[in-house]
């Protein structure tokens, strides 16, 4: 880094013990480098040191009581980081391990990620650092409605619209939009990812996992190869993995694992996804439960273990930083051909770099699994609207969508002197229409 060393520099001292989002950092302005000695206009008006400041930091407190009467305190978080393209859009994250460096690490790539859409939707994230693991469901309504009651100040259909993220699906959504409209007397669409009898657009819940797919089956025909009988991993099983499995074996592929936070599951003769649907989004349970509806499938209790099977293509789709080099060794002498981000920074900057200098074709978050915020801009759409498009017309725009994020994203590696290189493609692809609406924009 040169010109923009500084812009990095001041990131890590200000925003000290936030290893995620000093990560995120790094690798876009690493990519918007030559970008930066192009425009040296952006450089003068400040471009890349607002980039990396949120325009807006929200924490508060939410308080819930359990079913036993015990109060509990947990902190909730919104982070409103670019509003230049449009109103703030992205998920709410409830998992013990979210803090502000998270929250902001996926509110910065967040705007890339909207950007590269083509919709007008500007970044944020939030969410708290509850558990709902356990919690029954009365808890989990007293959660999201406590959560709505300080949230509901900070959004609006044009200001600010929140959606799912981990640990937040069409439950926790439907709660707090119950909360949202009874506080405000208004039915709007300020959440997306609602259910399909109030506002939601059909796919909307599939969007990720086969979004992920048609980037990546882009990116596979590009070299002349596709999903047609490769074998896959799958990462996580929750809402982006399952659907991610369900797209790679319409496309033709075997899905042959999947894992959660304390193990995986193989099966050999690929996974049959009725079994994992009834188990995660009926039962709430865990893989491990995969092992005693199909007896000839093997558990092993150490997540990790998942990227050490044999695999043509590995979609890593549960968490950050979840397959670093030593993993990426392993899929490449295996003979791994591809890999996939369906999760949020799922690879560690060393896996990433193995993966470009093994020729590995490599598909980015930012861009692979932006099908599931364009699904949530169509449900904006929609409700703006007031009218509902049939699942075949959800998908086809997703689709079309996903399929220039990928013609875009390639476009920009290849003026920017690496072709292949669809991590560089993506960050300027989404930078660039962020930093004309800023520069237009002013100061601000
Ligand atoms: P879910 O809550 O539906 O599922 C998350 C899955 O990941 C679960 O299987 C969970 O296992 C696993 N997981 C979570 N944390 C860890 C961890 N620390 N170690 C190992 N496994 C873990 O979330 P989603 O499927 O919605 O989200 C998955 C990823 O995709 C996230 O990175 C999210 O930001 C990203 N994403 C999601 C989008 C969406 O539309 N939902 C859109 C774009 C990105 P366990 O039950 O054991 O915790």
């Amino acid at each position: 880094m040169k010109l923009l060393a500084d812009v990095y520099e001041q990131v890590v001292k200000r925003n000290p013990g936030e290893p995620e989002f000093h990560q995120a950092v790094k690798e876009v302005l690493e990519s918007l480098e030559p970008v930066a000695e192009k425009h040296p206009e952006y450089v003068k008006a400040g471009i890349f040191s607002r980039l990396v400041e949120p325009e807006r930091q929200i924490i508060f407190r939410v308080p819930w009581v359990d079913d036993n009467g015990t109060v509990h305190v947990n902190r909730g978080f919104r982070v409103q980081f670019n509003s230049a393209i449009g109103p703030y859009k992205g998920g709410l994250r409830f998992h013990p391990s979210v803090n502000l460096g998270i929250i902001k690490f996926l509110g910065f790539e967040q705007c890339f990620k909207n950007s590269l859409t083509t919709l007008p939707m500007g970044g944020g994230k939030g969410g708290s650092d509850f558990d709902p693991k356990g919690k029954s469901d009365m808890e989990i309504m007293r959660f999201c409605q406590s959560f709505m009651a300080e949230l509901v100040r900070h959004i609006g259909p044009d200001t600010d619209v929140p959606a799912g993220d981990i640990g937040v699906g069409a439950r926790e959504i439907g709660y707090m939009y119950g909360m949202y409209k009874k506080l405000r007397n208004e039915f709007t669409g300020v959440l997306t990812g609602k259910g399909i009898t109030y506002g939601g657009s059909l796919a909307r819940t599939q969007a990720t996992g086969y979004g992920l797919c048609y980037f990546t089956d882009e990116a596979l025909k590009a070299k002349n190869l596709s999903f047609e009988g490769k074998t896959v991993i799958i990462s996580g099983s929750g809402n982006v993995a399952i659907y991610a499995a369900e797209k790679a074996s319409q496309l033709g592929a075997k899905v042959v694992a999947l894992n959660d936070s304390n193990g995986y599951i193989y099966d050999e003769n690929g996974i049959n996804l009725d079994t994992v649907k009834l188990i995660k989004e009926v039962q709430r349970g865990r893989i491990s439960d995969y092992a005693k509806h199909h007896t000839h499938a093997k558990y092993f209790e150490a997540s990790r273990g998942i990227w050490a099977i044999p695999c043509d293509i590995a979609l890593p789709c549960a968490t950050q930083n979840e397959l670093n080099g030593e993993d990426a060794e392993t899929l490449i002498k295996n003979g791994c051909v591809a890999v996939g981000e369906g999760a949020n920074m799922p690879c560690t900057p060393e896996a990433i770099e193995l993966f470009l200098k093994n020729k590995i074709i490599f598909a980015p978050a930012k861009a692979a699994n932006a099908g599931g915020v364009a699904t949530s801009g169509l449900e904006m759409s929609q409700n703006s609207l007031r009218l509902s498009w049939t699942f075949e017309e959800v998908d086809q725009k997703l689709k079309g969508i996903m399929k220039s994020i990928y013609t875009n994203a390639s476009e920009a590696a290849a003026e920017y002197g690496d072709p292949d290189n669809l991590v560089l493609g993506a960050n300027i692809a989404g930078f660039k229409k962020i930093a004309a609406a800023m520069y237009a924009q002013g100061v601000v």
